[in-house]
């Protein structure tokens, strides 16, 4: 048995911004329990190619505002991703690349339905899905001479990326109004890390040697690896909380900062505490959502698409698209693009959301191999060479993630829940201390699905326990 005063559960964004800022408010005895092996979470930042890849998060979205950017600005470790800026070409399952003409008028149109400027979705009931495309097609009407096909074909690859976006399966599930709970920081909203990945960011706040990848700053000695929780026991009337790992370990807490993502959370709340969480809290677990978005990362001998693309999105047209749907191929269909990667010249990148997501999760690395050879040559009219690695993620089938990232649902307003109810700290009723605490890109309420919000999540909860302890009793 070890006794540890406060115990973070989770060593993802949100855990390591809480500890760091509790170990830097002069607590000391702060663990971090971490169901991997690794620290991060969903910031896993991997050696591929000619440097590393972001299997997890990648861009610090946006600079005013966002905690992230406001850390580092003057560190010269971020800068701007001109791959993604740049137009993509759009190529059809018939191998023909969209003229840049009919791109451009496409673009006009959906460049005033960017959801978060959406006025009329303030007050709308229904989805996003049935009111960007409603607003689709009545915008496509002020543009003359568009063929309507590759229109439709064009709309059904953006809505993919919204998905992506998002986080979710598909746009009909999306909430229309939750777009506006959402607030993108002003700025650049995809800023990279250089050759050195997210992960750089998470050792800055640890305060880690750059040079030494052993070294955890001020979380030496404070992150258990492999330490799965299954079962918290927790009581209002009492500040001792058991915390059981997989392999029967007990760790006793006062307090417990629970930073799991909402998917681990779906899936094993009502087995994870004793007695149950409150109602409004189980709510929010059902009623906030998470979808499945991945990455798929392919390195080739020499880049092969042509240098001046900076990435293309793939456009089915009805006939190709029905031959897929009946072959072993048919979750490609879930595939939106693939694009360059800063500082990495001999990479492409894929994105591929939803249950097509799922399956290719459950493939094996050959099978993923062939089938992308074979859309390959599906859409493209000369020779690729063949790519010589293969690195695809698994968000969903993880049982410490279960998905990708977080969104308001239609179901949300429905249950008429929301992060703030996801935050909610449960209390000591005796004194009002926090036992219990939440905190994770899900439970941030304007920042969700993303690290700055993970960020300030974990600082709001080393918060609420700096404020509780300095202003009534010494340090623990
Ligand atoms: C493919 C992808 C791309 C993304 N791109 C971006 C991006 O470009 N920019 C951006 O800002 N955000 C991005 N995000 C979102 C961002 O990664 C997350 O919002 C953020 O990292 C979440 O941090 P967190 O601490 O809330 O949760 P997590 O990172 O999930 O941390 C929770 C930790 O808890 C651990 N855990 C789970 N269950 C247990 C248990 N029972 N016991 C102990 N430990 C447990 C997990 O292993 C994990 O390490 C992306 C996410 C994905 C998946």
């Amino acid at each position: 048995m070890k006794t540890k005063h406060i115990v973070i559960i989770g060593a993802g964004a949100a855990g390591i911004a809480a500890a760091t800022r509790l170990l830097e408010s002069g607590f000391e005895n702060v663990l971090l329990l971490e169901a991997e092996n690794r620290f991060g979470g969903r910031i896993h930042t991997v050696s591929f190619a000619d440097n590393v890849v972001d299997l997890g998060a990648q861009w610090c979205h946006g600079e005013q505002g966002n905690a992230i950017y406001e850390l580092t600005r003057d560190l010269d470790m971020l800068q701007p991703t001109d791959e993604i800026e740049g137009g993509f070409e759009c190529i059809r399952s018939n191998k023909e690349v969209v003229a840049h003409a009919v791109i451009d008028r496409l673009k006009s149109v959906i460049s005033n339905l960017e959801p978060t400027q959406q006025e009329g979705l303030k007050d709308y009931e229904g989805s996003l899905g049935t009111y960007i495309t409603d607003a689709f097609w009545r915008n496509l009407q002020t543009v003359p001479d568009i063929d309507r096909v590759i229109a439709r074909e064009f709309f059904e690859n953006y809505k993919k990326k919204l998905c992506s976006m998002d986080g979710a399966d598909h746009l009909f599930e999306v909430s229309g109004k939750g777009q506006h709970e959402y607030l993108d920081c002003e700025g650049d909203l995809h800023l990279n890390w250089k050759d050195k990945g997210f992960r750089s960011f998470l050792r800055f706040l640890m305060k880690a040697d750059r040079e030494d990848a052993s070294d955890l700053g001020l979380l030496n000695e404070r992150i258990q690896y492999n330490a799965r929780v299954e079962h918290i026991e927790w009581q209002s009337s009492t500040s001792e909380i058991r915390i059981r790992l997989w392999n029967g370990e007990l760790i006793l807490a006062n307090h417990v900062i629970c930073t799991v993502s909402l998917g681990v959370l779906k899936e094993i709340h009502h087995k994870l505490f004793t007695p149950a969480l409150p109602l409004a809290k189980c709510r929010a677990i059902d009623g906030l959502k998470l979808g499945t978005v991945d990455k798929i990362y392919l390195e080739f001998n020499k880049p092969f698409v042509p240098l001046d693309w900076p990435g293309f999105s793939l456009l089915w047209r009805d006939v190709e698209l029905a031959e897929l749907r009946n072959t072993e191929y048919h979750w490609l269909e879930g595939i939106i693009n693939f694009h360059r990667v800063s500082c990495q010249p001999r990479l492409l990148q894929g994105w591929i959301i939803g249950q097509h997501a799922r399956h290719m999760e459950t493939l094996t690395e050959t099978e993923v191999f062939d089938a992308l050879l074979w859309l390959f040559k599906k859409f493209f009219s000369s020779e690729m060479p063949a790519p010589v690695r293969l690195l695809s993620t698994r968000w969903h089938s993880n049982p410490n993630f279960r998905g990708s990232y977080s969104f308001r649902s239609v179901y949300t307003d429905e249950v008429r829940t929301s992060s703030s109810d996801l935050a909610t700290p449960i209390l000591d009723e005796r004194d009002g201390k926090p036992l219990l605490q939440f905190a994770g890109e899900a439970t941030h309420s304007h920042f969700y699905s993303t690290v700055h919000g993970a960020v300030e999540s974990g600082w709001r909860e080393a918060q609420r326990l700096i404020a509780q302890y300095h202003e009534h009793k010494p340090l623990l």
